[in-house]
């Protein structure tokens, strides 16, 4: 009885937790659309204080969820733990669930990552600098290897016109396969109509797009948001 207690209450601090990461997504689009607002306005060709004290606050976010996600994965762990190793033990010898926190926490330590790779981190630095210098390559310490991901992303910015509707999207989802983005309805109208399976509809390409591969490309969406909120 004991056991399954204990097992409640990791299910609901999962639950809590899982409350702040609604918190800090509104943070990181907080602070890169007033960094934005800030770029748009600056014209001298040198970064801004303020936008450096944003980025500042980006990566103390990119902390917060680095921290946040190693609580949930220890969490999980620990129901894992409880699911599998503890089920048929009798009360007495199982451990208590801090010591199987802590000990699951010390696991997945992370604290080693480079907080400017993280995703929310790099879609700040790519934004801002296309601000004011949409298509030049963004600059790099000279000690620091070059990303590819970012190389990647500024090499072509995104069409925010969806190859299959021909309109301007709205709720672009993309295909995990082929990294292109479509509006939803449709892609998933068009896939329904067709067995499940389509040829992707952007030109050359030449993979297939299953509704399980769909996934909501939120940084288009916020491009797109700012776009129509300009005109
Ligand atoms: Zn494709």
């Amino acid at each position: 009885m004991a056991g399954s207690f204990q097992y409640n209450s990791v299910d609901n601090a999962v639950g809590k937790l899982s409350k702040i990461q609604e918190y800090l997504d509104l943070g990181y689009s907080t602070a890169l659309e007033i960094a934005l607002d800030i770029e748009e306005s600056n014209s001298t060709g040198e970064s801004s204080p303020e936008v450096e004290n944003l980025k500042k606050v980006t990566l103390e976010y990119a902390q917060m969820e680095q921290e946040l996600n190693q609580w949930l994965n220890a969490a999980e762990m620990t129901k894992a733990a409880f699911q599998k190793e503890y089920k048929n033990v009798k009360d007495h010898s199982v451990p208590s669930i801090e010591d199987i926190l802590m000990s699951k926490l010390n696991e997945t330590d992370t604290t080693e990552n480079d907080l400017q790779k993280h995703p929310k981190a790099k879609e700040f630095i790519k934004q801002v600098w296309n601000v004011n210098h949409g298509g030049q390559p963004l600059p790099t310490d000279q000690n620091e290897t070059i990303d590819s991901d970012i190389i990647i992303a500024q090499a072509s910015e995104e069409s925010i016109i969806c190859p299959l509707t021909q309109k301007q999207m709205v709720e672009p989802v993309r295909s995990k396969k082929c990294q292109h983005s479509y509006e939803k309805a449709g892609i998933i109208h068009h896939i329904r109509a067709r067995q499940n399976r389509v040829r992707c509809p952007v030109a050359g390409c030449a993979h297939y797009v299953v509704e399980a591969d769909l996934e909501p490309n939120s940084s288009l969406a916020f491009r797109i948001k700012r776009l129509q909120r300009k005109q």
